[in-house]
């Protein structure tokens, strides 16, 4: 069987298509980037209601039996290698396997407004707080990013082949970052640490980092105690920002 064949879970349930149909508030103005587009369900009602419909599906046997319509460009490839077109919105019922790669790409892109399927747990992650059992990194990354809420959740029988778990639609709405980071690459590797040891006071998880973050143990000298002696888990995304910076500068100095 191929890779992609196991991703293919088509939605049936005309409710939910129609309800993500609303919830892109859609124009003759918008170009619709779609990845995963299955045989076309959902395809087909984008493109009575946007200007431009581009969608990816890898699976050569699905693509051609996309209905051709004159607003519509299918590409037949893998939505991680090809590269996107000009769109301004996203809509899709996502392949759950590339769910992060995917996701991570698109941000990097640039849009105005998706509506996205995902893996309902990971769709909880996506959105979570911090004290929340959910929030880690993919939260933190994300909502560097983006405004993300779960507009609903949708039962694994909406769909033919039912996958093993339920799904949630999750809207994403790119903005400017919350808050202000010096280096976002290195941000992107602590909270890597912070997060790979929920169990464990944040202190120890950066000390047990440390050479993966290029950093001396003494650089945590200058971190706030009553801060770095909790969980990564309870501390805010701009409060983790604002102790990467400290070490930034501590072990650049
Ligand atoms: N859009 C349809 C629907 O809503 O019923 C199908 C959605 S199904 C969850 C995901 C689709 O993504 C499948 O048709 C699968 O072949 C396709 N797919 C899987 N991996 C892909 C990839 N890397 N790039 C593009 N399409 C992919």
């Amino acid at each position: 069987m191929n890779w992609y064949k196991k991703d293919q879970h088509f939605l049936i349930d005309e409710q939910v298509l129609e309800r993500i149909i609303e919830y892109g508030n859609l124009t003759k103005t918008d170009i619709v980037l779609e990845i995963g587009a299955g045989y076309g369900n959902l395809t087909a009602k984008l493109t009575k209601r946007a200007g431009m419909v581009i969608a990816i599906e890898v699976d050569p046997e699905l693509a051609p039996s996309i209905k051709k319509v004159e607003n519509l460009e299918v590409i037949t490839g893998d939505a991680l290698k090809e590269e996107f077109p000009p769109f301004n919105k996203v809509i899709s019922n996502l392949p759950y396997s590339i769910s992060s790669p995917v996701t991570f790409k698109l941000l990097k892109h640039g849009f105005e407004l998706g509506i996205l399927m995902y893996q309902h747990e990971f769709a909880r992650r996506l959105v979570a707080s911090p004290g929340n059992k959910d929030y880690g990194r993919l939260s933190i990354a994300v909502q560097y990013h983006a405004r993300v809420d779960i507009l609903e959740v949708v039962s694994r029988h909406a769909f033919s082949t039912p996958p093993q778990v339920d799904s949630a639609i999750v809207r994403v709405v790119p903005r400017p970052p919350p808050y202000n980071v010096r280096d976002v690459n290195f941000f992107m590797k602590f909270i890597t640490a912070a997060f790979s040891q929920r169990r464990k006071k944040l202190k120890n998880a950066i000390l047990n980092n440390a050479a993966m973050l290029g950093i001396k143990e003494s650089a945590l000298e200058n971190l706030p105690k009553n801060i770095i002696e909790q969980r990564a888990e309870t501390i805010s995304a701009e409060e983790l920002a604002g102790l990467c910076d400290l070490l930034r500068k501590d072990n650049n100095s």
